[in-house]
C-alpha cells in the first residue's frame, strides 16, 4: 500500500515537473516575442521619423496640393505634354491623376501623385521621373562634387 503511494507521488512529481517546464517555456517565448516586437517597433518609428524629416525638405521644393488647386493656379499657362484633354497621367505609376487627388508638382511643372513622388524621393531619386530635371540637391552632397558631376 505504502509503495503504491510513493509510486503515485513520483508519478505526480514527474507530471508536475513537465507541466512546470512547459509553462516556463511558454512564458519565455512570450517574453521573447514581446521583446522582438518592441525592437521592431522602435526601428519602424525611427525610420518613419527620418522619412518625415526628409519629406519636409521635399515640401520646400515641391508643395502638396490637389490637382484641382494646382489646375486653378496654372490655368492659362498649360502647355504640358502629359495633359491630354485635361487628363493627367502620373509617370511613376502610369495611372490617371484625378482632380481631387493630392499631387506634388516639380519645378519643371510635371505633376505626380503625392505618394508616388514621395516613394520616388525616399528611394534617393532626386530627378524628375519624366524629364530627369534635378529638383532637389541632397544636403550631404558637396557643392564642388555637384558642379564637377555636371
Ligand atoms: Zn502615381
Ligand atoms: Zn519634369
Amino acid at each position: 500500500m505504502a509503495g503504491d503511494q510513493s509510486l503515485k507521488n513520483t508519478h505526480m512529481a514527474i507530471v508536475l515537473g513537465i507541466g512546470l517546464g512547459v509553462v516556463v517555456l511558454i512564458i519565455a517565448s512570450l517574453l521573447l516575442t514581446i521583446f522582438i516586437n518592441r525592437r521592431d517597433r522602435r526601428t519602424f518609428l525611427q525610420s518613419s521619423k527620418n522619412a518625415d524629416e526628409r519629406l519636409r525638405s521635399l515640401d520646400a521644393v515641391s508643395p502638396t496640393r490637389t490637382l484641382e488647386e494646382w489646375w486653378t493656379i496654372t490655368k492659362g499657362s498649360l502647355g504640358l505634354s502629359e495633359a491630354v484633354d485635361g487628363h493627367f497621367v502620373c509617370a511613376v505609376c502610369l495611372d490617371e491623376v484625378s482632380r481631387t487627388e493630392q499631387i506634388r508638382e516639380l519645378q519643371c511643372r510635371h505633376v505626380f501623385h503625392r505618394e508616388c513622388l514621395e516613394t520616388w524621393y525616399l528611394g534617393d531619386h532626386f530627378n524628375c521621373p519624366l524629364c530627369h530635371h534635378e529638383y532637389y540637391v541632397p544636403k550631404n552632397t558637396r557643392r564642388l562634387d555637384y558642379v564637377w558631376m555636371v
